[in-house]
């Protein structure tokens, strides 16, 4: 007798890294049988990977919750992710939920359903103290996902207790994923096809700071990861100052499949401020830094982040971050306005600044983030690169492809259908408002 198909629909809310975890949960389902489904649409089973960085963020994914429970009140809802780890006792208020899994248990999370009964009255939890994980802890399935650039998570957790972040106390100690896995899930990657991957981690610089093999730094798996053919690009996600350091520079410099692309997160461009968020660095050694990478590397993209309305922040220091985010010409700038989270060491200092104040000036960050990623696409006009094809469509008749360069600027390419996924070098003819034009060479 055929039984029938149980279907799975799978919710994130958050990080890159979260999404890579989701894709892991994807896999392990989908792998065993199981349909995976839109989240909106109707499921045996939902699964909400939360997220708590920001209050919004726990909000969004309170929200999945109830709209899963609305979509199919008789459905197995498993939660999981950081709003488990910062409010268990808000998230276990929810009456649909069956299965409660905090981040040390994520992975587990098909086994979990399969093998404990869910009671009909309570969810089954299932948390441990996060501080207490060292190892790094290897998902049952290498994410799967259907974007155009694979996505590898090879790190997690963070030591470095920033004063506006709640991260460290959801996702634990820094703790580096063996070479080997990494190694293995690329070149399954490189098997399906992918021409180029991410590498993703909550604190991706600490790499291999905490793995017995001393001969491991992030440098070093770059260089492994270039040896395999078929992976044409290697994208980092975001790497904390201190962790730019020569051997890293070197990396951009030497090694080709590197893209020319750096998320190095600012937050502030105030040294009093910076102090008070606990960042490891002064804007003197943050600007030196960038200014060293891009006599070296020219083309390189820098993006950062900024968060505004921090408490302690007044006019003149949001000035002196205006200033010293012109100074640098960023490609791009990611805004955050400050979001107090309970956990966090910021929380304590007294909040100066109203939300108002907070939205206004990251405002004006991304006014100036437009300007300065124009100055960068019309300072790339005449450059020669490949574009990874993200997108194909057609207008007035004109078939065109659009995707990324590696130093990250969108670029649409007319009369020619490019596959997804494929790599077309292309000369930039012209800059426009987000994105640039490209000629086939
Ligand atoms: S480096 Fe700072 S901002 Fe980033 S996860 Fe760690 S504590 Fe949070």
């Amino acid at each position: 007798m055929n039984s029938v198909v149980k279907k799975v629909a799978l919710k994130t809310i958050g990080c890159k890294v979260n999404q890579y975890e989701t894709g892991t949960l994807r896999q392990s389902f989908s792998s065993n049988g199981y349909q995976i489904v839109e989240f909106g649409e109707y499921a045996d089973f939902y699964i909400i990977n939360t997220c708590a960085v920001t209050a919004e963020a726990e909000r969004k994914s309170k929200q999945m919750i109830r709209k899963a429970a609305r979509i199919n009140p008789a459905a197995t809802i498993i939660v999981t992710g950081c709003a488990v780890e910062s409010n268990l006792d808000d998230i276990r208020e929810f009456k649909d939920i069956s299965f409660i899994a905090g981040n040390s248990f994520k992975e587990n999370i098909y086994l979990i359903i399969n093998q404990i009964p869910s009671t009909e009255k309570f969810p089954a939890i299932f948390t441990s103290p996060i501080e207490q994980i060292r190892q790094y802890k290897e998902s049952t399935c290498y994410s799967t996902s259907n974007r155009i650039r694979g996505i590898v998570k090879i790190q997690d957790g963070c030591n470095q207790f920033c004063s506006y972040c709640i991260i460290p106390y959801l996702r634990g100690r820094a703790r580096s994923r063996p070479v080997k896995q990494i190694l293995s899930e690329i070149n399954t990657l490189a098997d399906k096809g992918y021409q180029e991957v991410v590498l993703l981690g909550i604190n991706l610089g600490s790499y291999g700071n905490d793995l017995d093999d001393s001969q491991v730094s992030l440098f070093d798996l770059i260089r492994k990861i270039e040896n395999i053919t078929a992976i044409k690009r290697i994208r980092l996600s975001s790497i904390e100052l201190p962790y730019v350091n020569k051997e890293l520079i070197n990396a951009f410099v030497y090694l080709p499949k590197l893209c020319h692309h750096l998320h190095i997160p600012l937050q502030s461009g105030d040294n009093r401020v910076l102090k008070l968020m606990n960042r490891k660095y002064t804007t003197e050694q943050y600007y030196k830094t960038v200014m060293d990478i891009k006599e070296q590397v020219p083309d390189i993209a820098i993006t950062t982040d900024v968060i505004t309305g921090f408490p302690g922040e007044d006019v003149n220091a949001f000035e002196n971050t205006l200033d010293l985010a012109g100074k640098i010409g960023f490609a791009r700038i990611h805004a955050f306005p400050y979001s107090e989270r309970k956990f966090n060491l910021a929380s304590f200092l007294p909040a100066e600044n109203e939300e108002i104040i907070s939205k206004n000036r990251s405002r004006e960050i991304i006014k100036l983030s437009k300007e300065l990623h124009k100055k960068f696409i019309f300072k790339n006009r005449g450059r020669e690169g490949h574009v990874l094809i993200e997108y194909q469509g057609q207008k007035e008749n004109t078939n065109f492809v659009c995707g990324l360069t590696d130093n990250y600027i969108k670029v649409y390419i007319n009369n020619t259908s490019t596959p997804k996924g494929q790599m077309i070098k292309v000369k930039i003819v012209d800059g426009k408002e987000g994105y640039a034009i490209g000629e086939p060479v």
